[in-house]
């Protein structure tokens, strides 16, 4: 009977202690997981995820020019003219910025890559260019974009977050198809961390087709100090584009002004949004 207590109570003893190891055990288990899915890190992410972008704006110190600096921006293409624009840029030693789109990406592949290859910004227009089908709702937009940052990244492997806007942000089209959309793209553009360009000097070639003198005429008298953002079109029809191109270049040195390309330090030029 003595001896039955005796390993009845050892067995006890055994088990308490089994049960506390295992506690000790699962307790450390636990620590571990802890330690791997820290808790705290993820809420940090959740919240960093809201507040990064600003944060990140923050981080970033924007290139404040001070001299008169220009922005040759070009939308719409690659087309049968950027080779020409290319030339003119290589011959003067100026990098630009192309605000490209899909069907034309398809179509000069080569094109876009020398783009890269001599040392312009490739940016961000349009996958389909289709106002209807982007501005009908925020998906449609969002989807639009990101085919074309891959054909983009797949052709050059340039990551491009630099974006400009069909119509720019200004445009009263948008709203047609869905009101209020341009303020949501454009805050989620933003907070995403992309950086979108309209610009504040316009060369009026989106405008028919226009002489090259015009063009240049209306470029040259829209010049100001500080940041000039020109807006320009690469596509079939802008022959005259081309054509007033050198001449553009020729003026804007001869009175000082400096070229650069967009980057995302570049402080952006943003329309007032009418939607
Ligand atoms: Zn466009």
């Amino acid at each position: 009977m003595k001896q039955k207590i005796i390993i009845t109570s050892i067995i006890s003893l055994i088990v308490i202690f089994s049960i506390i190891l295992t506690f000790h055990f699962n307790k450390k288990v636990e620590i571990v997981e802890v330690g791997e899915i820290p808790k705290a890190f993820y809420n940090q992410t959740t919240d960093l995820s809201i507040t990064m972008p600003k944060e990140k704006k923050k981080e970033i110190v924007k290139s404040v020019v001070s001299d008169n600096t220009i922005y040759l921006t070009f939308d719409d293409g690659p087309s049968s003219n950027t080779s020409q624009i290319l030339d003119t840029l290589k011959k003067e030693k100026i990098a630009a910025t192309f605000f490209v789109i899909g069907p034309a990406i398809d179509k000069y592949s080569d094109v876009i890559k020398r783009i890269h290859e001599e040392g312009h910004t490739i940016a961000l227009h349009s996958d389909t260019h289709n106002y209807k089908y982007i501005y009908s709702s925020d998906d449609n937009y969002f989807k639009d974009l990101e085919t074309i940052k891959t054909k983009v990244y797949q052709i050059t492997g340039v990551n491009s977050r630099i974006i400009r806007l069909p119509g720019g942000s200004s445009n009263t089209v948008s709203r047609k198809y869905n009101q209020g959309i341009m303020s949501r793209i454009t805050n989620k553009l933003t907070e995403n961390n992309y950086y979108y360009f309209d610009w504040n000097v316009d060369s009026g070639d989106a405008s028919g087709s226009l002489k090259a003198e015009t063009i240049y005429n209306n470029t040259i008298s829209r010049l100001h100090s500080g940041t000039n953002m020109i807006l320009m079109h690469d596509a079939e029809a802008k022959k005259t584009t081309v054509e007033a191109l050198p001449n553009i270049i020729n003026y804007a040195k001869e009175n000082g002004y400096t070229f650069a390309k967009i980057t995302k330090t570049t402080a952006e030029i943003h329309h007032h949004i009418n939607n």
